[in-house]
């Protein structure tokens, strides 16, 4: 007999959240269709010929216990168990955690979906003539969840296929091998803790009437008017989505600029664009107050304006989800943050305990809490000792522009390298799609940052909403490998693109005073 699922219903995601939106007219909870658990035949890959993991005779239930089914914790368990470990894993919400569920994947859905507010209209400049489009919201919601459940199923069949048991349900420490699951209690010899993070929203006078990203993906209206709240990835990709569906956005952030991190040309250059396509971008700016009317919600500004808005959007950070997870009985330190303290191998202080992913606060990405959660299972399980590299991680921000960004800042490059050891490349222009629609807010820039002393390229920074995201995924590969301007310079450009500017940029930039 090989190992059997759970059966049993998955609780409703986002049931704990359903009480803050009662004022916000349009959220509803989204309807759960979850993976349906079921009695399985053993498929087993874990009794494959590639099985290297030999279990001692340790008396435990499992040679691994993971606590949460996500990006990080879905690798981790399935690879585990592919090299011939006894592995489970507890979730207590939808499989495939925040990016499939509520980050990554519907935000991207959501941006595609957005850009056919312009591209209708832009349509005209290229010979089309479109009726005026109108927007089914409804549907766009309805088949977006259709999606998220087809992601769902895959990711429980993927856990199934492996042989690794999901049990439904919070888990919390009973001591450093046990955990509670619905009431029952499992030993491991191991445990792995892949909780991710979830919303931060400062306690401000009507935070029940707040919403966050995980209900910004279930709106049953477009809202009008949006207030958007913070300054990081999130908040942006959220002004942009909004905007372009047709909503009238503010967004506000407390400092002088927002997208901390980010390089400082870039940062600008996005404010610039999304204040041109019509987005109010205000900085030194927060929300103190928000209160129902009957017209919707007024929320009061630090700088004493009040705005009235029909949705109030925090993106005001994420935090470790470990509130539930009762750490202190099994002895694991967290930092200040709530993040999960690890080491390289992503081991806790108690020495048979692990944490990959958000909840450890390295670099919050999907791809990196996959490669942690990957790297720990190889380790451990596969005879192959390996971690993972934050060097060089290459992302994208859906922003409107989109970002592409790999490596340093030129502040940081300056600091590593010394203030006149780079050379800054650095280019700006209208994308050829806009010379006949005349779009504003669409603006393409480009920034390449290279060592002198190594001619090595050590940042790429791209604006660009055609193509940054998926240009930077090989510029990566590029840096990765130790790519120097003279590669770049010795490339054939692919023409006409935005791309071919980062292979034909020849002039650096002055250096600073
Ligand atoms: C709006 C948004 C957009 C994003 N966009 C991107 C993007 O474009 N690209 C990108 O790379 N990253 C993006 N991210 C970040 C990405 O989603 C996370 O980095 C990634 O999901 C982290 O994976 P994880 O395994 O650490 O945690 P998660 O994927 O969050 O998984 C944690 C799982 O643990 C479960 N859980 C929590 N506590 C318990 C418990 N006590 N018992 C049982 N189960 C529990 C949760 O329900 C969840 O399923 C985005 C995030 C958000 C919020």
């Amino acid at each position: 007999m090989g190992p059997a699922f759970a059966t049993g219903a998955l609780v409703p995601r986002l049931s704990h959240l359903s009480t803050r939106l009662a004022s916000c007219s349009s959220f509803v909870p989204r309807h759960i269709s979850i993976y349906h658990t079921r009695s399985v035949r053993a498929i087993g890959v874990r009794f494959a010929t590639t099985m290297s993991y030999q279990a001692s005779n340790h008396g435990f239930d499992y040679d691994l216990f993971v606590i949460g089914a996500g990006s990080g914790g879905v690798r981790a368990a399935r690879i585990a168990a592919t090299h011939g470990a006894k592995v489970a894993v507890a979730e207590n919400d939808a499989l495939g955690g925040t990016c499939v569920n509520v980050g990554c994947v519907p935000k991207k859905l959501f941006v595609y979906g957005s850009h056919y507010g312009h591209d209708f209209h832009d349509a005209q400049a290229y010979g089309w003539d479109v009726p005026s489009p109108k927007l089914d919201w409804g549907r766009l919601i309805a088949n977006k969840n259709a999606e998220i459940t087809r992601l769902n199923g895959i990711y429980g069949r993927l856990l199934e296929k492996a042989g690794v048991e999901l049990k439904t349900g919070t888990a919390s420490f009973v001591d450093k091998n046990t955990v509670e699951v619905s009431g029952q209690r499992y030993t491991a010899e191991r445990i792995l803790v892949a909780v991710g993070g979830k919303p931060f929203v400062p306690d401000i006078e009507g935070k029940e009437h707040i919403i966050t990203s995980n209900e910004a993906f279930y709106l049953t209206d477009l809202p009008k008017r949006v207030l958007v709240s913070g300054g990081g990835y999130i908040a942006v990709e959220f002004a942009g989505i909004f905007h372009s569906y047709g909503s009238k956005v503010i967004q506000a952030y407390r400092s002088e600029l927002f997208m901390r991190g980010f390089d400082d040309d870039i940062r600008h250059h996005l404010a610039n664009e999304m204040r041109t396509s019509g987005i109010d971008v205000r900085f030194k700016c927060q929300v103190t107050k928000v209160e129902k009317v009957d017209t919707g919600l007024k929320a009061t500004l630090s700088t004493g304006d009040v705005v009235e808005v029909d949705c109030v959007m925090f993106a005001t950070g994420r935090v470790p989800n470990i509130s539930k997870l009762n750490l202190g009985a099994a002895g694991v330190e967290v930092g200040r943050k709530g993040q999960i303290i690890v080491d390289e191998w992503s081991k806790t202080n108690v020495d048979n305990i692990y944490a990959v992913g958000d909840v450890t606060d390295r670099v919050n990405l999907t791809p990196v809490a996959i490669h942690e959660g990957h790297a720990f299972a190889d380790t451990v399980y596969g005879n192959n000792p390996r971690n993972t590299s934050y060097e060089y991680i290459p992302t994208a921000v859906f922003s409107q522009p989109s970002i592409g960004t790999c490596g340093l800042t030129e502040t940081q490059a300056r600091e590593k390298y010394g203030k006149y050891a780079v050379d800054v490349y650095k280019t700006q222009f209208r994308p050829m799609k806009h010379t006949l629609t005349k779009r504003e807010g669409e603006k393409t820039f480009m920034k390449l940052i290279v060592e002198k002393e190594t001619d090595k390229i050590v940042g790429c920074h791209v604006a660009d909403t055609s193509s940054a995201a998926e240009v930077i995924q090989m510029v990566g590969v590029a840096m990765k490998a130790g790519a120097t301007k003279k590669h770049f310079d010795s490339t054939m450009p692919v023409h006409p693109t935005s791309s071919e500017e980062l292979v034909t940029l020849r002039t650096a930039e002055p250096q600073p005073h």
